[in-house]
């Protein structure tokens, strides 16, 4: 018998190759596919008349084809096949491109379902390649999943079909009280009806059941964490030394950079650890509050480390903090997955003894394999995913020490309480002085030409450019093309000139040559994927080019954006797109128009609906199935009080009616710690 434990692969038509598809899509076991839920519907209840339809929004019609396919041949690669239906009243023209398969596949004067866009011309009713399937198989609301190449939508619907029947009825998880008070349908009818609805209605009912039961254990689960009990630390500053870290520092600190500092040096200074998030946007300032946090700790005896989550921008801290420290007798080294083993040894054997006070790398390695004497401060630089995940990483360094997570991440502020409740939180709000808004254009690829003589106006005033070109996650072709780009720019438009190139499957080394270069101005234009995109900070750079612009979400942009306008020089960022489709225009001038991370995040939202803004990637959460932090923040708040009150009546989750619940918890925060 199918239970949710069963392995996919046991699913009636599954077996073992076709497991393998669904194990990309992260599916394993039968609970991770029924909890695979749809991203959309079709609704091809076909329950209306051509006539009546609206036109420009996909619709489903009932019809019969009256007039057998005919074939046209266009080009090579491009075969039209066109056919008339009749709904009864009117006739429908249709066009399939290419499609023989289907084409050879329809009967004359039987019934099928059209499902398209539907085009209401002047003496006749069209449609352009419409999906079509047998009246008799295809009545209904069919659910739309995220599919792979090899493993599209209906194939996933047709395995969840076949699943669903096959399981039992599903437990349980809310008790009754909770579920009349707020209203919400029982577990099983949600589970079946959030993939295959039988109304509008049911879907949606399925859909906020569903919502309010991923919330609901997120915030249960989220007050459990908070609610461990606070362990004292021994690790107390007892002097605040920042006074003189400002002498040390080459600026004036801005006032958002003094209260971060002082609010951590008074978290230090209480017998309990820091625990604190410091969000500021792009070019705040994060580095320097770092610095001035670490000189406080090393000045009171203890040892820090500062983790980033590239090489390169641990080589960068070190190339900044390593001077202006060490004149004070602050030993600090570099700790990277490119240390030579010799030296790692060494290393590791120095912050052992205690001989090292600042440690600077990957997070990786440094929270890892490392030992330290007398470790008091773990310092996370341009942490995405933090909540959760820091957690993890702070229990294995144990629960006394202070820790400090540095992100850019525009979060709005009442969601990061709600969130990250056990977090204190300090903002930037401030950008240092003289910094002036970067300009920005939205231009298509024929300006390329006069874009590159910009570049070279810019080095010839001593200025430096970067150009970065699109990766798409994991896909690989793109790789070679900034690679290609690189090296066409380099024997056309900027021959004789230093050029560089970095990408992420670079050596490490190489990696940070090019770095290094350019950060020393040798290297004038740096050709980059968007590893450039965290943290980078070469004050001399005042272009940034981006193109494929389309390609990039608009957080990441402005991330892009923000390794330029650091200096006091006039700075620019230059989107090409040649897009067109999917209101891309629209939302790269939204670029043009803000500067403030939150303002982008917010239009983006806007634009883009909230699931696609806020993966759940992006703020370390547990992976959240079906709810979204920021389009469900009503019922997050629902829910947030829904938990008070269980706490409330039973904090420890130990009555009956609560094991469901305390189960479920287990199972979304065991997946988050382990990842
Ligand atoms: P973030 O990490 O927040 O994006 P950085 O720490 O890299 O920003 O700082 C951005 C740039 O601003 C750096 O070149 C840094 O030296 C400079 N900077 C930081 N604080 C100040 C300040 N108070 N006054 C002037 N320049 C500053
Ligand atoms: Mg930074």
């Amino acid at each position: 018998m199918l239970t949710l434990n069963s392995d996919v692969k046991y699913i009636k038509g599954v077996g073992e190759k076709r497991a393998e598809l669904f194990h990309k899509l992260g599916i394993f076991c039968v609970k991770d596919l029924v909890e695979y839920y749809p991203r959309a519907y079709q609704d091809w209840s076909a329950d209306i008349k051509a006539l009546d339809c609206p036109e420009g929004e996909p619709v489903s019609i009932k019809a019969t084809l009256i007039k057998p396919v005919k074939e046209h041949y266009v080009r090579k690669g491009m075969t039209l096949f066109k056919c008339s239906f009749s709904d009864g009243e009117t006739i429908i023209n249709v066009t399939i491109f290419n499609n023989k398969y289907l084409a050879n596949s329809l009967k004359l004067y039987e019934d099928y379902v059209l499902y398209g866009k539907l085009e209401k011309r002047l003496t006749s009713v069209e449609m352009s390649a419409p999906q079509i399937e047998k009246a008799a198989l295809n009545i209904g609301i069919h659910p739309i999943y995220p599919a792979t190449d090899r493993l599209n939508s209906k194939a996933i619907a047709k395995v969840m079909k076949t699943a669903l029947d096959a399981l039992p009825e599903f437990d349980e998880t809310l008790p009754l009280e909770i579920r009349e008070k707020f209203g919400l349908a029982g577990l099983d009818f949600a589970m079946r009806q959030i993939h295959f609805p039988d109304s509008d209605n049911n879907a949606q009912s399925a859909r906020k059941r569903l919502i309010f039961e991923e919330l609901l254990v997120l915030q249960l689960g989220l007050m459990k964490l908070k609610s461990k009990k606070k362990t004292k630390t021994k690790l107390s500053v007892t002097q605040d030394f920042t006074d003189d870290f400002y002498r040390l520092l080459p600026f004036e600190p801005t006032g958002a950079q003094r209260r971060a500092i002082a609010d951590c040096v008074s978290d230090m200074q209480s017998e309990y650890p820091m625990n604190r998030l410091i969000q500021g946007d792009v070019g705040s300032g994060k580095t320097a509050v770092a610095a001035g946090v670490i000189f406080t700790a090393v000045k009171n005896g203890y040892q820090a480390a500062l983790m980033a989550p590239t090489e390169i921008l641990a080589n960068q801290h070190f190339a900044t903090l390593a001077p202006m420290l060490s004149g004070s007798g602050i030993r600090v080294e570099l700790l990277t997955g490119s240390t030579p083993a010799k030296e790692k040894r060494e290393i590791k054997a120095r912050l052992m003894d205690g001989e090292i006070d600042l440690i600077i790398g990957t997070h990786a390695i440094i929270q890892n394999d490392v030992e330290f004497k007398k470790l008091a401060l773990v310092i996370t630089d341009e942490q995405h995913r933090f909540g959760v995940n820091q957690r993890a990483t702070l229990a294995m360094k144990g629960d006394e020490v202070h820790t400090l997570v540095m992100s850019a991440t525009p979060i709005p502020r009442t969601l990061a309480l709600m969130i990250y409740g056990d977090l204190d939180i300090s903002i930037l709000d401030e950008l240092p002085p003289g910094r002036q808004p970067v300009r920005t254009d939205v231009v298509n690829s024929s300006y390329r030409k006069r874009i590159y003589d910009f570049i070279k106006k810019a080095i010839a005033r001593g200025e430096q450019a970067y150009i970065v070109c699109p990766l798409v996650d994991g896909e690989e072709p793109t790789l070679a093309s900034a690679e290609k780009y690189a090296e066409e720019l380099a024997n056309g438009a900027f021959y004789g000139y230093n050029l560089g190139i970095l990408h992420g499957k670079m050596k490490p080394k190489s990696k940070d040559e090019i770095m290094r270069s350019f950060a020393e101005g040798s290297v004038k234009v740096l050709v980059s994927t968007t590893v450039i995109e965290v943290g980078v900070d070469v004050p001399n750079a005042t272009i940034m080019v981006i193109e494929n612009a389309e390609r990039f979400g608009l957080s990441q942009l402005h991330q892009l954006r923000g390794r330029v306008g650091r200096g006091s020089a006039g700075s620019y960022c230059i989107l090409i797109s040649d897009s067109e489709g999917d209101n891309a225009q629209e939302r790269l001038q939204i670029m043009k128009k803000y500067s403030d991370g939150f303002k982008i995040a917010d239009e983006d939202l806007k634009q883009r609906g909230p699931g696609d803004f806020f993966g759940s990637r992006q703020h370390g959460l547990p992976d959240l199935k079906i709810a979204d932090m920021l389009g469900d923040m009503e019922t997050l708040k629902i829910c947030r009080a829904c938990a008070d009150e269980i706490i409330a009546e039973d904090a420890g989750l130990d009555m009956p009616k609560h094991k469901a619940i305390a189960n479920k918890i287990s199972d979304m925060f065991r997946n988050s710690l382990s990842n």
